[in-house]
């Protein structure tokens, strides 16, 4: 068998300005942020810089808009075993934790419900419409947090008093280039309740911190990843690229691993995928938060974190290949996420932003970001036979 290489499955770049608050409105002004009528992708700063995505989210839209048109085709992609990401990424106060809905009020009412648990409830919903006695699959999650580059486990209880680093996590490249994290506690789920449970214990344990800028802001990057394993029975006489989503004749998904693929016996086809839901820490400059102490150190960490995923970023999105070298060893956000940022995974950067004029320095600079992203094209791999 023949592995060949295609550029295509480009990041999707998706950018949401929230609704003005109402401090905001009181004492802000908020012209500096346009959109254009009837076009979806493209948004305009202070009159004349315009940039163009793959989704604009006015302040208008809500939760159901955001999931329906740039997170469904990803939970699609993720069942048929493709590495799926999604990165909410912006200033504090953006509405990052309230998009993912991976925060304290994940537990909210259905209206305002965020990303992650609308994927629990589509998750499920999918699974179970595809049982049968020739399939099978299992569903387990696990939930970190990347403090000042310390690790804590937040399914872990003793995470919750703050002694739970990850101290004997080992992060480990398997031969084909999976990520393999040891260490990490990873529960079985076996319904979306369940599932929903393990969201809210670690949003509860999930450290926050407060700064100038937002008295509850998380300083943190919040890791919450579910590992799909799926099993399908291939009887011999079936064309195994019928009826099953998780093949086709010349592309096969990342995962397939079939196990006996004689054609006169019946065998099975095992897919494993994983959804890393990232919801990353503030991308404020430091000196903005007037962060002293303990404060600035995790500012500057922080900051260190988003560097190194920027540069992660731009290797990627370098189409020329000049640079050949991808840094995921620079920061342990982007080696935990080694595996999900390029090759065959799927990922979405969800910027976030705030709509008024005082905070449009920042806002620039979260499009600017994005506008990096937008460039990558991942290497997909083609099993030619
Ligand atoms: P971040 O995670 O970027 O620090 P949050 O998600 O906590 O920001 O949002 C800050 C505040 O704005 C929260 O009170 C949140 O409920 C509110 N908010 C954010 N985005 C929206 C939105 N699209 N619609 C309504 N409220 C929002």
């Amino acid at each position: 068998m023949q592995q060949l290489y295609i550029l295509t499955a480009k990041y999707r770049v998706a950018v949401r300005v929230r609704p003005l608050t109402d401090n905001e409105k009181q004492h802000f002004q908020h012209n500096a942020i346009k959109f254009i009528p009837n076009n979806q992708q493209q948004i305009v700063l202070d009159g004349d810089r315009s940039f163009t995505f793959d989704y604009v989210y006015p302040p208008t839209a809500n939760q159901n808009d955001v999931y329906s048109t740039c997170v469904i085709p990803l939970l699609n992609k993720f069942m048929e075993g493709y590495n799926s990401t999604i990165l909410a990424y912006g200033q504090t106060g953006s509405g990052k934790t309230y998009s993912m809905g991976i925060g304290l009020d994940s537990v909210m009412n259905a209206v305002n419900e965020g990303i992650v648990p609308r994927f629990i409830h589509s998750l499920f919903q999918g699974l179970n419409a595809k049982k049968s006695p020739n399939y099978s699959f299992q569903v387990c999650v696990s939930f970190l947090e990347l403090h000042n580059e310390d690790l804590v486990d937040l399914l872990c209880p003793s995470a919750v008093k703050r002694s739970g680093y990850v101290s004997n996590l080992t992060i480990r490249e398997d031969s084909q280039g999976n990520i393999c994290w040891s260490g990490v506690k990873e529960e079985v789920v076996t319904s979306p309740n369940e599932l929903m449970g393990f969201l809210q214990k670690g949003s509860i344990a999930r450290t926050t911190a407060s700064t100038d800028m937002n008295n509850t802001s998380s300083r943190s990057h919040a890791i919450f990843s579910v590992i799909l394993k799926q099993e399908y029975i291939i009887s011999s006489d079936t064309d195994d690229s019928v009826g099953d989503p998780t093949t086709n004749k010349i592309h096969r998904s990342p995962s397939d691993q079939t196990l006996v693929s004689n054609s006169s016996t019946p065998h099975v086809k095992k897919l494993s995928s994983k959804f890393h839901f990232v919801d990353l820490a503030g991308s404020e400059r430091l000196k903005r938060t007037n962060a002293v102490g303990d404060r600035a150190k995790e500012g500057i960490s922080i900051n260190t974190g988003l560097l190194a995923l920027g540069n992660v970023i731009s290797a990627l999105g370098d189409e020329s290949r000049r640079v050949s070298h991808i840094p995921y060893r620079d920061s342990k956000l982007t080696r935990l996420l080694q595996d999900s940022l390029g090759g065959n995974s799927q990922t979405l950067m969800l910027a976030c932003a705030s709509p008024s004029d005082s905070n449009i320095t920042e806002t620039l600079n979260t499009l600017k970001y994005a506008n990096r992203a937008r460039n990558i094209r991942n290497r997909v791999i083609i099993n030619q036979e």
